[in-house]
């Protein structure tokens, strides 16, 4: 069993008297470590580091950051496979998935992000006041709270942590407290890689250590991976200092199969887009809209698709699908299918947690429902599990009402093989990222972000620049004084 602790101000912590918790294995309930449930003590001194740090930090020269950043990448790829079993053992995800889009997605955005350093420019502006430079410039926003999920641990806390660090911020790391393990071991590698102390901190605990953090007022900006409901809160929470908030939050991903679709296409795509890391993806693909003249040949495949799938620990090498994060999020799911069964929907698929030898993890069976109306709860709500719903349409502009109708707006595909189908989906659907006969890939050089109630701001790619920076601008008078 690991144990860890806090890093504050270059320093790993265990604080006298600090609460403590636990994390389980999710494929065998097994408990692999006891963390540290910070409190408010633990988070001002976490804050204070970090705000201790910042000048100096946002004047070390931007190569030197680049090669700070890029020798972080290196550890991460270095320490690969020891670092992909941990966070599967942690989270649950497939090994493979751990490696291929956790790790691996990691080590790209530290590297897109140390290129970035050396790039984080100003304008010079020809204003019409006589004889004066004027110019801006982007400076650090400040002290950073990163506050992440569960579903993909590592991944989403660096999606925050490689833009702020490669701004010249200073931060403060609170992973979700089912799964922190990845984070703690990233901040080691931070330090191996020369990160000065106070740059980096870290907090584990629950929400209370997310409220403290957020509430603090030596803290500039939040960002925000998780619900939709806690999004919420962090805005009023930060509304009496107007922190800067970016919030990556909930969805309901619709998918429309058109009628010249290539169908086992579309199947294949909606398995993995609609159940990688069990359908714990907030673009996961759940609300699937197909032609009529196709949907019965549609459901079909799809449920004979996710019965071949393979669940099992996500250690375990022909392992297709891993357990849900936590019994808690387990019974959650489970509500959603009785629900869904009892509105009157259609099981093609699944149904019930999987048994057997499987029966002490929180494994639940893929699960695919036909039959369903817009209005059911497993419809319109954020399930976060491997619940799949099957629609169907016949008229396109109806479709993309339908599609619309949704407080999120996170993801959305569309499956076609005609260009005009695919142009006009695209064109009337309103998310922030629509993915045409693909499944949803997020790359660290592209926007990442929602529309409604799936967020504000976008992460990746410039904008993740523009979300870690503030602009000044300079007005410099070179006229005679009195002239
Ligand atoms: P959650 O909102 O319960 O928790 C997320 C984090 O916030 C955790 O670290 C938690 O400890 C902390 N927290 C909880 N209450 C808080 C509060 N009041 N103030 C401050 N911090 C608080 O979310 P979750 O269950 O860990 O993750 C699942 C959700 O995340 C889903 O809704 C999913 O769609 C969303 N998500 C969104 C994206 C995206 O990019 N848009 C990516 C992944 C997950």
């Amino acid at each position: 069993m690991r144990t860890e602790s806090l890093y504050i101000d270059g320093e790993w912590v265990r604080p006298v008297g600090a609460g403590e918790f636990t994390s389980l294995d999710p494929a065998s309930g097994e408990p692999i470590a006891t963390l540290v449930d910070a409190g408010a003590a633990e988070v001002d001194a976490a804050v204070g580091a970090a705000r201790a740090a910042l000048d100096g930090w946002a004047k070390v020269p931007a190569t030197e950051k680049a090669t700070i950043l890029w020798r972080i990448a290196d550890l991460l790829e270095a320490n690969q496979d020891e670092l992909a079993a941990l966070e599967t053992r942690d989270q649950g995800q497939p090994l493979g998935i751990a490696k291929a889009v956790s790790v691996t997605g990691a080590i790209e955005h530290f590297r897109y992000f140390a290129g970035w350093t050396t790039k984080i420019d100003g304008a010079v502006r020809r204003v019409s006041f006589p004889e004066t430079l004027q110019f801006d410039q982007r400076v650090p926003v400040g002290v950073c709270a990163l506050i992440a999920p569960w579903n993909f641990p590592l991944m989403i806390m660096v999606w925050k942590l490689a833009p702020a660090l490669a701004c010249g911020n200073t931060v403060v790391l609170k992973p979700a407290e089912q799964t922190s393990l990845s984070a703690a071991y990233l901040v080691r590698l931070c330090e191996q890689a020369g990160v000065p102390k106070g740059v980096v901190n870290l907090i584990t605990g629950g929400p209370e250590a997310g409220k403290a953090l957020v509430r603090h007022p030596g803290v500039d900006k939040v960002s925000f991976t998780g619900s939709t409901a806690v999004g919420k809160d962090i805005v009023a929470a930060s509304a009496h200092d107007l922190k800067r908030v970016t919030l990556e939050l909930g969805g309901k991903t619709p998918t429309v199969i058109a009628r010249d679709a290539d169908i086992d296409a579309a199947v294949a795509g909606s398995v993995m887009g609609g159940l990688l890391n069990s359908g714990q993806v907030c673009a996961a693909y759940t609300r699937l809209y197909v032609d009529s003249s196709r949907v019965d040949e549609f459901a079909t495949k799809l449920g004979k698709a996710v019965d071949a799938l393979k669940l099992g620990p996500g250690l375990a090498e022909d392992t297709q699908m891993g357990p849900l994060v936590t019994a808690e999020h387990l019974a959650h799911v489970d509500r959603y299918v009785r629900g869904g069964v009892d509105a009157g929907a259609q099981l093609v698929a699944g149904g019930s947690r999987a048994d057997g030898e499987l029966a002490a993890g929180n494994f639940y069976r893929p699960t695919v429902f036909a039959g369903v109306a817009d209005d059911m709860a497993i419809v319109r709500e954020e399930i976060f599990g491997p619940v799949l719903t099957v629609l169907d349409y016949d008229d396109e502009d109806e479709l993309l009402a339908r599609v619309n109708d949704s407080p999120y707006g996170l993801g959305a595909a569309v499956w076609t093989n005609d260009v005009r189908t695919a142009y006009r989906l695209t064109e009337g659907i309103r998310a922030g990222a629509v993915f045409v006969n693909m499944p949803c890939i997020p790359d660290a050089v592209a926007p990442w972000g929602g529309f409604k109630s799936s967020g504000h701001g976008r992460e990746m790619g410039p904008y993740a620049i523009e979300a870690y920076t503030e602009i000044k601008g300079v007005w410099m008078h070179y006229g005679q004084v009195g002239q």
